[in-house]
């Protein structure tokens, strides 16, 4: 089919929050779809009401949209083989459940649960595969009618064909060949004329003519069944592409503990977007240059499908701290603030909106942090110090220690007197020049002047560069900390 137009689909369950795996599933798809100038879809499998809910629906929406993967069709976006919520397509699954049984492909099942259990056990005794045993394949009429007279309800299962070899060609994983013998007669349909995954999602796929089924290797099992269906039906078999799963930095299977985080998650640790996007998109595939910050545009370049690994991929968070450092450092100041200012507003540190004043002071000090973020959860913490004056009880130990040194009272009002004398341009180099005149001044080490200065200004002594701090907290507000440092100290001279 040389003219065939590309369709994907991404098919989350509404059942829990999307996590890197889910999303890595969808950029993969998405891309494969952009790539070719093909579609995208999004359907929703919510056949089972129990573990399904709008607020999941609802999140992996936001969540997508979050990391820029638009569909073309399904919900929230319409299209011409909807509905795409599967529990609004019920009359077709029980279409195609009719024709199958009509053609002898499926038939009722009346065993109950208790009698699949002894089934399985006595299957394990005889040393073979726990499954049904196919004992309602041949119900007569009669037998059938008896079995609705006690009260049983029965389940549609699929005649699962003997001796057939079902061989797919996965795009990543290369050839793959089942037995149609290691297969059970699996459930199409619940008493309730709920379809199960696999016959929705095989019906789902024809009907919304899926060419590439591009999903995680978790539904590897469910591929011959599928295909099985299709052929049952006389549907076509759309092409299969199976990732690999993730792993942790341990090659243990993905974990809380190892990193594995939902995308709401990442989202509210402030990481960028396309960060993450571009993190997923190297998770076992290499650019042929070797490259590995590539923006959406040159994903969309040189992404292949067909050269993923077949194996696990490891996904490791330190790396994605990486990337989201260099995005973080490529944001423009604006959009660097723009980003900032809801998690600075979260933590009370600005208003909202900010007035000019505090908005000002946020863009030199996000001048300032901007080397040195990881993700934008930090920026509070960090940004703090500058935002709001430390009392005296919030400062560090080593701070307080600084303080106390006898040397410090001088310190503070050369210091003061100097950043009042500064350039009027109060730029980070004019500042620059006034400190280091300080220590040869006083006759005192480098570090004798620069702690105390920064234990006053701050009440810690980590952060940015000394004229940096200062040029962030503006001249007006550096010469008043350091009046209210001398005011402490002599506050504590005083004291008995
Ligand atoms: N609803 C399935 C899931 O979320 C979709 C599997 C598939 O892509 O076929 O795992």
């Amino acid at each position: 089919m040389p003219d065939e137009v590309v369709r994907t689909r991404f098919a989350p369950s509404p059942t829990g929050l999307m996590h890197i795996g889910n999303a890595r599933t969808a950029l993969v798809a998405w891309l494969f779809a952009r790539r070719a100038g093909g579609r995208f879809l999004l359907r929703i499998e919510d056949t089972d009401p129990e573990r399904s809910s709008p607020f999941y629906e609802e999140a992996i929406l936001r969540d997508l949209r979050w990391l820029g993967l638009d569909w073309d069709e399904g919900v929230g976006a319409g299209g011409e083989y909807g509905p795409y919520r599967q529990s609004q397509r019920l009359d077709l699954y029980a279409r195609y459940a009719r024709k199958l049984l009509e053609s002898g492909w499926a038939y009722y099942c009346y065993c109950t649960a208790a009698e699949l259990a002894e089934q399985k056990e006595s299957a394990l005794a005889r040393g073979l595969p726990p499954r049904y045993d196919g004992r309602c394949r041949q119900l007569t009429e009669e037998k059938r009618r008896e079995l609705e007279r006690e009260g049983r309800r029965p389940v549609l299962r699929f005649r699962t064909p003997p001796g057939e070899e079902i061989v797919v060609e996965d795009l990543i994983k290369g050839r793959l060949v089942f037995a149609s013998a290691d297969l059970d007669d699996f459930v199409l349909l619940r008493p309730d004329g709920r379809p199960l995954y696999n016959f929705a999602a095989a019906v789902d796929d024809a009907l919304m003519r899926i060419t590439h089924v591009i999903r995680g290797e978790e539904h590897l099992s469910n591929t011959p069944r599928q295909i099985l269906l299709c052929r049952a039906l006389g549907l076509p078999v759309p092409r299969f592409a199976h990732l690999g799963v993730l792993l942790g930095p341990d090659r243990r299977k993905l974990s809380k503990r190892t990193g594995a985080a939902s995308l709401a998650d990442l989202r509210e640790h402030g990481y960028l977007p396309e960060a993450v996007l571009n993190y997923l998109a190297l998770l076992g595939w290499s650019p042929p240059g070797g490259e590995e910050v590539m923006r959406r545009e040159e994903l969309l370049q040189s992404f292949a499908l067909e050269k993923l690994g077949s194996g696990p991929a490891v996904f490791d968070r330190q790396r994605l701290d990486w990337f989201n450092g260099q995005y973080l450092r490529a944001l423009s100041r604006e959009e660097l603030v723009g980003r900032s200012l809801p998690f600075l507003q979260a933590a009370g540190l600005v208003g909202t909106p900010p007035s000019a004043e505090e908005r000002e002071r946020v863009e030199r000090v996000m001048a300032v942090l901007q080397p040195e973020l990881t993700v934008l959860a930090e920026v509070a913490a960090k940004a703090k110090p500058f935002l709001q004056v430390p009392s005296p009880q919030e400062w560090e130990a080593e701070a307080q220690q600084e303080l106390a040194h006898p040397q410090t009272r001088l310190v503070l009002a050369e210091a003061r007197e100097a950043l009042q004398q500064a350039a009027d341009d109060f730029s980070p180099e004019a500042i620059r020049s006034a400190l280091h005149r300080l220590p040869p001044r006083l006759g005192l080490g480098k570090g004798r002047v620069f702690r105390p200065l920064r234990a006053a200004l701050t009440g810690r002594l980590s952060g940015p560069e000394l004229h940096l701090l200062v040029w962030a907290l503006g001249r007006e507000d550096a010469v008043a900390r350091l009046e209210r440092g001398l005011k402490e100290l002599k506050r504590e001279a005083n004291s008995p």
